[in-house]
């Protein structure tokens, strides 16, 4: 068994060596927390994209998609909250010249007490074997209890000491719980201060008349400026949503985990517009609908739980995080928050602009209330990533190079290989590139002994090897190869293109949603 750190570590440097993810500006020794996508990479993550555009946009009637600009007029920034309130409590530690987000080293301390609870769980179901209650353990082994109660109030004098601001507070309590920097083991800690963590520039040549802008940090607000400009043009009736993916930019304070905390990432947003006290039902179901979407794509019902939020962003009513199980640990992948009517209230206010819906049926005005979807795609892409490489043990005692992703979202879905390069061989297999190119993205490969190709493509997480060979010249048969099984089928040429399809299709994994 390989252990988390050098499982992710493997992810990182598979994604480099196939043409994943490379760091950015790598000649000039990179750039911190950000990245480039490869040949491969662009591939899945257009696929993601184009996974979560068909189930949001494309499958929902009452759903569109707009693409608003990165920049925005400045006020939006006032109005939506960020300028006074999108900080990060910051802490540094004065030995290793280190920088911390204070409410993280008190979430890891709580992750710690949590592994703690895994292991009387684990020693207890040894020790009872079949007759073991997991549930009635939990609730009542003395010192179980005490570690949740433990969790809990350091939480809630956390949630509340940040909530009201209370900074000397959230450092008492890393104080207090003697917490070290994970790196030195020192704790002599500076004061917490607030960071914003928005990235300024401006617009304008002349420096007097130029404007201070923001890259704006989500894409929501994109959508709630132009609600009104959808809404009409769309004739859109309530309930309704607006879809967005893009890229959004934070100044993050620790960004150490690959692409899963950048400073420049891509968001994939649905903000679903409601009539106000339908909230409660609406977040319900887009809670139900978006975990439907993940479990969709076959990567472990176990490796996602809902997180519900106890303390609760300025805007929020109620809030959840559907946590994935990274390699470092299960961590929030998507966010599902009720966003109450604040957002176009705020841009009302800030406007002077009336964002309000006529209801016909109802026959009067209101502002909308609002269910947020909102998921990184890039955070999204390290899920499937990780999720998808395994080191494979064979019969014959060697191991292979496996990364079994999702069919509908493998960038090349399958390769053609002339078993040799003569006899007319490479020349068949081309023209099978030729025909299949239409509709699906494929490569030829006649490089290398057969054997080592296929392992090349497994490693690609390419679904489908299709070999032509000798007997090819006579029956117009090929070989097909599963990745995942390595099973070998003789098909007709004919046939591939059916038999990808019935793989690869969206359609054919999207269905699992609706079960
Ligand atoms: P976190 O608590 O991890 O900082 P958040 O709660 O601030 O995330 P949201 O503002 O709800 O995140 O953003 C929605 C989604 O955008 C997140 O669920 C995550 O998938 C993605 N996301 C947010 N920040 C980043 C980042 N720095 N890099 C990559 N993806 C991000």
């Amino acid at each position: 068994m390989i252990n988390q750190e050098d499982q992710f570590k493997k992810v990182i440097s598979h994604a480099k060596e196939y043409g994943y993810v490379f760091p950015s500006s790598e000649i000039y020794e990179g750039l911190s927390a950000v990245y480039d996508y490869g040949q491969n990479g662009v591939e899945l993550k257009n696929n993601i994209r184009a996974y979560w555009w068909k189930a949001m946009v494309q499958m929902h009637d009452n759903i569109v998609g707009i693409d608003a600009a990165i920049f925005m007029h400045p006020t939006t920034w006032k109005a939506s909250g960020h300028v006074d309130a999108f900080n990060d409590p910051l802490i540094d530690n004065k030995d290793s010249k280190k920088r911390y987000r204070a409410d993280v080293l008190i979430e890891d301390y709580c992750a710690k007490i949590e592994s703690k609870i895994d292991k009387e769980v684990a020693k207890a179901a040894k020790r009872f074997g079949d007759a073991f209650n997991k549930e009635e353990f939990v609730t009542t082994n003395p010192r179980v209890v005490g570690y949740y109660q433990k969790i809990d109030e350091i939480l809630k004098r956390m949630g509340k000491s940040l909530g009201a601001n209370d900074l000397a507070d959230v450092k008492a309590l890393i104080e207090e719980l003697q917490i070290a920097d994970p790196l030195s083991g020192s704790r002599n800690w500076t004061d917490v201060k607030q960071f914003n963590l928005m990235f300024g520039t401006k617009l304008g040549a002349s420096a007097d008349s130029a404007m201070d802008l923001y890259l704006r940090p989500e894409t929501a607000q994109g959508i709630f400026v132009n609600f009104l400009n959808v809404q009409k043009t769309g004739r859109m009736k309530i309930p309704f949503g607006i879809a967005q993916t893009g890229k959004a930019f934070r100044n993050e304070i620790v960004a150490r985990q690959f692409i899963f905390r950048m400073r420049e990432f891509e968001q994939m947003e649905m903000q679903f517009f409601i009539k106000p006290g339908t909230q409660k039902e609406w977040f319900k179901h887009w809670k139900d609908t978006r975990l439907k979407w993940h479990l969709s794509l076959g990567m472990g019902d176990e490796n996602y739980r809902f997180h519900d939020h106890e303390k609760l962003a300025h805007y929020a009513d109620a809030a959840t995080d559907i946590e994935f199980k990274f390699p470092f640990g299960f961590k929030e992948l998507e966010g599902i928050h009720s966003r109450t009517d604040f957002d176009l209230k705020q841009h009302e206010e800030f406007s002077g602009k009336k964002l309000q819906y006529f209801d016909h049926e109802e026959n009067e005005s209101y502002v909308p209330y609002v269910l947020e979807t909102s998921i990184g795609l890039d955070r999204m892409f390290l899920a499937v990533l990780s999720n998808a490489l395994v080191e494979e043990e064979l019969e014959n005692n060697t191991t292979r190079t496996v990364l079994k992703l999702p069919a509908v979202l493998a960038p090349t879905k399958a390769a053609i290989l002339p078993l040799v390069k003569k006899d007319g061989l490479p020349e068949i297999a081309k023209k099978i590139v030729e025909d299949l190119k239409w509709d699906f993205n494929v490569v030829y490969d006649e490089k290398d002994a057969v054997g080592r190709r296929y392992r090349r493509q497994d490693a690609n997480g390419t679904p489908f090897c299709i070999t032509v060979d000798h007997d090819t010249l006579d029956d117009q048969t090929v070989t097909i190869r599963y990745r995942d099984t390595m099973e070998q089928k003789r098909v007709k040429i004919d046939e591939l293109s059916q038999l990808i399809k019935a793989e690869v299709d969206e359609k054919v994994w999207l269905e699992k949603c609706s079960v």
